[in-house]
């Protein structure tokens, strides 16, 4: 019945479609609404249920014109029509065939159009077998790989045997596919170009779905390492909020940020310490390098860059300070308030250095405690005892293992605030090695010029150490090293007499040590006498620092008795000191012993003050040996032997035998044997104990000497001499000797001290001989030396020392 119609025109309704495109053989319901498609669908009823089915080119468009509409469409047969409520109809079409539009025939109430059924071949040439085949294959492996259409599909389309049939149905499933595409596969009329354009569509598709594939993949892959992260990110956090680790990672570089910006830091080192902070942020919490970092960021953190406290320099308040806190130490005080005073006049000093010196426990320590309290700054102390590694000063770089920030920096991160005081402590005791000279670097940090960019090995950035003030102190001033001396101001703290002693105790001592022990001068009563014999039989020292500790025991046992209820109030008096402190340890003021032979009393200085020192000498059957024992030092072996050659130049004045070097031997020994000695001020006591022992004539034993000696008998000037006699007036001398050249030195020797010492003044070697020694005997008394035997010396003083020297 079909075919009669082919070829000619033939007029039916249309029926426009809005997305849809229903192919030839295809059975597809449709809702139809618009009631220009009702009235279609209802002529077509009458006409043999025949109509055209067209796509309207824009869905968009409601009631569409004969140029809106697509001129291929497809002639369909109505299988079935149902009303349903609300006006519209469902259809059930089936397709028939293409057919292009001639021409309208009418446009209302509905279309009507006149149109050229398309018949479709169904001879196969092998052409169209193999792109059959192809198209089938290529639907296959759609199918497989673009899992959105059912498996089943294949089954149907491999079915369809007409070629034509074949291309409309694959197509007609590619849900995916733009709804042009498959109207230009209905406008394909010849079976070739449409199995090829079908081919085509399928490749795109395929390029398509391969592309989905790879986007998928990459995608997922993204997230599950994301996700892997994150959750293993989780479970660390959560294992370190378990084990009270640390806080939420975030909060930490957080925390880090304000306080780089609170730290008020220099543009580049905030700089710095931001990038610091990002890198932290990408490390895993806990890596090694995390590690260094964070420290690394605490350390610039906390550092004072810009804190300063204010600055009062009120000299009235200084003075009222130093004086409460210290008793005597006038001079000091004095130069201290100078230096504050030129301080306070000039806004940035670059004037020297204070530097203490003295002896321990003389308040060095305590005085510079003071100035800061006198200034309202804060104060910190280092020690450079024992320092001998540049490093030390200068911190470590940050690729040392365990790396830290130097002395210096460490200190001011202590002080917190950049224009503290700075306490230097023993700048005498440094040495250096090769790993660099500490010095060197301690230059730069007390050199005004160079201080206000203090490189730290650490730190890496300049740090301004300008406003700090420094302050040094040092025991023994000649072991600092020269460059450094020379930039500082040196204040000299010299001993504290007796009376001194006492009064600090008093004043200072006893009440802190009160306080300390929960005691008040109700409970804890001790006079002046007792604090006297404590100064006198328990300490030899040149500061207080043992006297304090002393009294500090005191306080401890009476603290005890009152806890334990034996007493409610402790009186501690002369006679039962020793119930607190033991046995004396000193006699003081006792007569050292009587006159001897060969034995005579030096004075020396040492690092811990003055001191008096026996030398021990006797003479050996030998062959002019000169026996040097006791640690003695290079300078000190030789002022022995510019002594003995003094002698043996002037044998005969002095009443030796003139060949007395060709018998014997003389061994000098000075004793506490295991303390190194050095220096020159002892010529003069070894050469009267050497002549003592050859002449046999006893040395006073009231009397103690100081000097150097030429090889002419000349007495040179010698340092220390406050400390020296001090430590004789301590050990019960009364004569004293002292080269002509040390007069000056008595002014500052305590009014009360040296009416007590009888001060004798020597130029030359005689008058020392003739001091200690007693007149000389007439020549015709020369004796012989004394028998060697009579004189060895004891055993232990043989072991000890060094190989003999002549
Ligand atoms: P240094 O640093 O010289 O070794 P310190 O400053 O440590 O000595 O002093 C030791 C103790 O002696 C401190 O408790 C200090 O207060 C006290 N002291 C020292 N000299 C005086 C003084 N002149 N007046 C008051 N106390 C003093």
């Amino acid at each position: 019945m079909a075919n009669d119609r082919k070829g000619t025109l033939q007029e039916l309704p249309l029926l426009p479609l809005r997305g849809q495109i229903v192919f030839p053989t295809m059975i597809v319901p449709l809702e139809v609404g618009r009631e220009k498609s009702i009235k279609a669908v209802d002529q077509a009823m009458l006409e043999e249920r025949r109509m055209v089915l067209a796509m309207q080119k824009d869905t968009k468009v409601d009631d569409p014109g004969t140029g809106d509409i697509y001129s291929v469409g497809t002639i369909v047969e109505i299988k079935q029509v149902v009303k349903v409520p609300g006006g519209t109809i469902k259809v059930v079409f089936e397709g028939v065939s293409r057919a292009r539009i001639d021409h309208y025939a009418g446009e209302e109430p509905f279309f009507r159009v006149a149109v050229e059924e398309y018949d479709e071949e169904q001879a196969k040439s092998a052409e169209v077998e193999a792109l059959m085949r192809m198209v089938v294959n290529q639907y296959e492996r759609y199918i497989k790989a673009s899992k959105k259409v059912p498996p089943e599909q294949l089954v149907t389309v491999v079915q369809v045997e007409e070629p034509g049939r074949l291309a409309d149905t694959i197509v007609a499933h590619l849900t995916t596919l733009k709804i042009e595409d498959k109207q230009s596969v209905l406008e394909t009329f010849d079976l070739v170009k449409r199995l090829e354009r079908v081919s085509d569509i399928l490749t795109g598709e395929m390029e398509v779905l391969e592309l989905e594939r790879k986007i998928n993949v990459r995608v997922r892959k993204q997230m599950e390492k994301t996700q892997r992260e994150y959750y293993l990110r989780e479970q660390i956090k959560a294992i370190q909020k378990e084990l009270g680790e640390r806080d939420e990672k975030g909060t930490e570089s957080e925390e880090f940020r304000s306080k780089i910006e609170e730290a008020g830091l220099p543009d580049e080192v905030k700089e710095k310490a931001l990038r610091e902070v990002d890198r932290l942020e990408k490390m895993p919490p806990m890596a090694a390098e995390a590690v260094v970092v964070r420290n690394y960021l605490e350390w610039v953190t906390n550092l004072p860059w810009a804190k300063m406290s204010d600055d009062t320099i009120d000299l009235k308040k200084a003075e009222e300070i130093l004086e409460n806190e210290h008793y005597g130490l006038k001079k000091p005080k004095d130069r201290i308030l100078e230096y504050l005073a030129v301080r306070k006049l000039v806004e940035k000093m670059k004037g020297p250095i204070l530097c203490l010196g003295g002896p321990p426990g003389v308040g060095k320590t305590s005085l510079a405690k003071s100035v800061a309290n006198a200034l309202g700054r804060k104060f910190v102390r280092i020690s450079l005892g024992g320092v001998r590694d540049e490093a030390e000063i200068r911190g470590h770089r940050r690729t040392y293992v365990g790396a830290m920030p130097g002395r210096i920096i460490q200190g001011m991160r202590q002080a917190g605030t950049r224009n503290c005081v700075f306490l230097l402590d023993e700048i005498d005791k440094m040495s250096s090695d090769f790993r660099g000279d500490p010095a060197s670097a301690l230059l730069e940090v007390l050199d005004p010029e160079q201080n206000s960019t203090f490189s730290d090995h650490y730190i890496e950035s300049p740090f301004d150490l300008s406003n700090v003030l420094f302050i040094t102190t040092a025991n023994v001033v000649w072991n600092i090293p020269r460059p450094l001396l020379d930039r500082m101001e040196l204040i000299n703290i010299s001993g504290y007499t007796e009376d001194e002693k006492v009064e600090i105790a008093k004043r200072h001592l006893l009440p802190k040590q009160r306080k300390d022990h929960g005691m008040t001068e109700d409970t804890l009563e001790v006079s002046e006498n007792v604090l006297r014999s404590i100064v006198r039989e328990y300490t030899r020292e040149a500061g207080v620092r043992n006297l304090e500790r002393q009294i500090a025991n005191v306080c401890r046992k009476a603290a005890r008795e009152i806890a334990r209820g034996d007493a409610t109030n402790v009186r501690v008096t002369v006679q039962n000191l020793h119930n607190y402190l033991g046995a004396a340890r000193f006699q003081w003021g006792k007569k050292a012993k009587e006159d001897e032979v060969g034995v005579a009393t030096g004075m020396v200085y040492t690092e811990v003050g003055g001191d008096v020192m026996p030398i021990e000498v006797t003479v050996l059957k030998g062959k002019g040996n000169l026996l040097l024992t006791g640690k003695l030092g290079e300078v000190m072996r030789e002022s022995a032997q510019a002594g003995f050659s003094y002698i043996r130049s002037r044998a005969k004045e002095l009443g030796i035998a003139e060949d007395f070097h060709t018998k014997y031997d003389i061994h000098i020994h000075v004793p506490e044997g295991a303390v190194p000695k050095e220096g020159p001020s002892a010529g003069i006591t070894m050469a009267t104990a050497v002549v003592s022992a050859l002449t046999g004539r006893p040395v006073k034993a009231s009397v103690a000497m100081t000097g150097e000696i030429t090889l002419r008998g000349r007495v040179l000037p010698i340092g220390g001499v406050k400390e020296k006699l001090l430590a004789a007036h301590r050990a019960g001398i009364t004569d004293i000797i002292l080269p002509k050249e040390n007069e000056k030195d008595l002014e500052d020797i305590p009014g009360n001290i040296r009416k007590k010492l009888d001060i004798h003044l020597a130029e030359h070697m005689d008058e020392v001989l003739r001091l200690a020694l007693g007149e000389a005997p007439l020549k015709d008394e020369v004796q012989e030396v004394p028998p060697p035997a009579a004189t060895l010396p004891a055993p232990e003083t043989q072991v000890q020392g060094t190989p003999p020297v002549v």
